[in-house]
């Protein structure tokens, strides 16, 4: 009997807010909006800077250089689609920019057993469809 193909992992759905950081992924960059009132910068996108309330909030790029903040590690699929990429490590990671600056993906290119706290990480981008491109992390080299 043939197997059921592997069903795809869910993916992100852009909206108006969040297109300019998905299609900056798409080019295998992150962008990150920043304030243009104070200079504050915003993750997940906001409608309004949290630190000032101004609503002029742009897009820029960033280094993609950030630290390790925190991290689970999955043994079980969270969905289907992740049955072949287990163990998954979620991260929580603090981009290098701004202080606090958090932001959350995988972890690739690493073992659990050698995460700690801190550690140097660069963002990479993994094509999964045409128009989808995920950011996640992985050892800064
Ligand atoms: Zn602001």
């Amino acid at each position: 009997m043939p197997q059921a193909a592997c069903p795809q992992r869910p993916l992100p759905l852009p909206d108006p807010l969040s297109e300019p950081f998905w299609a900056a992924a798409r080019r295998h960059e992150l962008h990150m909006q920043k304030c243009d009132a104070c200079g504050w910068m915003a993750y997940p996108p906001e409608v309004a800077c949290r630190n000032c309330g101004g609503a002029g909030l742009g897009f820029t790029p960033l280094s993609g250089r950030a630290t390790l903040h925190s991290w689970t590690v999955l043994h079980d699929p969270p969905s289907p689609g992740f049955r072949d990429r287990l163990p998954v490590i979620l991260a929580v990671v603090e981009l290098e920019e701004q202080a606090r600056l958090l932001m959350s993906g995988n972890l690739v290119d690493i073992a659990a057993d050698a995460l700690r706290i801190g550690l140097p990480l660069e963002a990479r981008f993994e094509d999964v469809t045409k128009d989808c491109t995920l950011v996640q992390f992985g050892p800064a080299r």
